[in-house]
């Protein structure tokens, strides 16, 4: 059974990083630069979705409603396995717990929402 709201979000792309050419640092947010060393000459890349949930929160009342429907709805942090420097933010539509391994996908043209699945 889907939940509510989850069915009307674009289908899930592997999660992009920014990648620096030289110090080889990685991040998720598109910034053009590297935070690390400065550098200019960066590129993104597709990395794989699987991941280890690092944090969980249920968020029981909200202003408005998520991109997987209203609350109840858990916020997940993820870290990469190919890159573990990397935390990304997503909506778990299952309960999951820390130290779970789950796929991450984004959903979005620069990224959120991400999605969170066991
Ligand atoms: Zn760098």
């Amino acid at each position: 059974m889907s939940e509510p709201g989850r069915h009307t979000l674009p289908e899930g792309r592997p999660p992009e990083v920014e990648h620096c050419d030289r110090c080889h640092h990685r991040w998720l947010a598109k910034r053009g630069f590297c935070p690390r060393c400065g550098n200019d000459d960066t590129r993104m890349e597709a990395v794989p979705g699987e991941a280890v949930v690092h944090a969980v929160t249920v968020v029981h009342r909200a202003v408005q409603e998520s991109a997987i429907g209203p609350a109840p709805y858990r916020i997940v942090l993820a870290k990469l396995d190919t890159c573990p420097e990397v935390t990304i933010m997503a909506l778990a539509p299952e309960a999951v717990e820390i130290g779970e391994p789950v796929t991450v996908t984004r959903h979005g043209a620069d990224g959120a929402p991400y999605l969170a699945l066991p």
